[in-house]
């Protein structure tokens, strides 16, 4: 496995690359999430780059830019054990956005609900790193998590509106024993808040099992899981969304496809997760 800390480097590891490849953008701190993208990524394509950068642009003054967790050498060891070829990790966030920087990418609509609503200013950040990280890394295949379900349909318009020749594959959201979903994250949590954090999925199995009873009514399931929530004295949600897959409008009927998300505060941690209904169906 190579790593290279400049763009310019990378583009002259790249050349020696052979095949088709897919990459894996990510901000490090990686985990079995992480890791089962690469995997993944090996399954259809000759080799496969990772990115490890903390992308400060989507991160609002407020957020946790500074508190995020990393740790390069890990990272850089589990990568290597999953057989990843290339690995472009900026140790500057000049490397990316020198001080002159002044090109943004907007993606209208979609971003501008559920996690855009709380993070005004997040997907403008995502959506202009993974701009320039496709134009850099120029991989015929790009892996993403379902666990960032608004994410991938964001970068999805993004790469059809900007005709990025790009095969966008999506994984499934990995998730500790207890049901929780893996994120960079979780290391924030005390002993406490982690054992309260499962309340995510118990939502989420409570919306499925309902709709499985043929439950239909859309605030019906927003409800029942802003009541498990309210019994949760660790949990103070931000949103419980039904909503559709294309304008990720609120429902009021799950007639078709539909994306059951929600974001919770734990403590100072804000835990996202979601699933698409019918159970087993794919976001795209
Ligand atoms: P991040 O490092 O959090 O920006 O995530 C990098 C990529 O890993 C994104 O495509 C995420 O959706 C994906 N990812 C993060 N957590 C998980 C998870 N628990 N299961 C599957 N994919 C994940």
């Amino acid at each position: 496995m190579e790593t290279v800390t400049t763009i310019r480097a990378f583009q002259i590891a790249r050349r020696t690359l052979k095949g088709s490849v897919g990459f894996v953008p990510t901000m490090g701190y990686l985990h079995e999430g992480h890791l089962s993208l690469a995997r993944l990524a090996h399954t259809s394509c000759d080799a496969v780059v990772a990115s490890i950068f903390v992308n400060p642009t989507q991160f609002a003054p407020t957020e946790d830019l500074a508190a995020y967790p990393r740790n390069l050498e890990r990272d850089l060891a589990l990568l290597e054990s999953e057989g990843v070829e290339l690995v472009l990790a900026p140790t500057s966030n000049e490397e990316f956005y020198p001080a002159d920087y002044n090109t943004w990418v907007d993606v209208l609509g979609i971003t501008q609900r559920l996690e855009g609503a709380s993070r005004p200013t997040h997907f403008r950040g995502v959506a202009t790193i993974v701009a320039k990280l496709f134009n850099v890394v120029q991989p015929q295949r790009a892996f993403f998590g379902q666990k960032d379900a608004q994410q991938a349909l964001v970068i999805r318009r993004l790469v059809r509106d900007l005709n990025f020749p790009i095969e966008l594959v999506l994984g499934p959201t990995i998730r500790e024993s207890d049901g929780l979903a893996m994120s960079s994250r979780n290391a924030y949590l005390t002993p406490q808040q982690r054992a309260a954090a499962p309340v995510l999925r118990r939502c989420l199995d409570h919306v499925e099992a309902l709709y499985d009873q043929g439950e239909r009514h859309a605030e019906t399931l927003r409800s029942e899981m802003t009541k498990i929530l309210q019994a949760e004295p660790l949990a103070l949600p931000d949103y419980v969304s039904v909503a559709d897959l294309e304008a990720m409008e609120e429902l009021e009927m799950v007639t078709d496809k539909a994306l059951v998300s929600l974001a919770v505060r734990v403590g100072k941690t804000r835990l996202i997760d979601n699933t698409i209904l019918p159970r087993g169906q794919g976001l795209f």
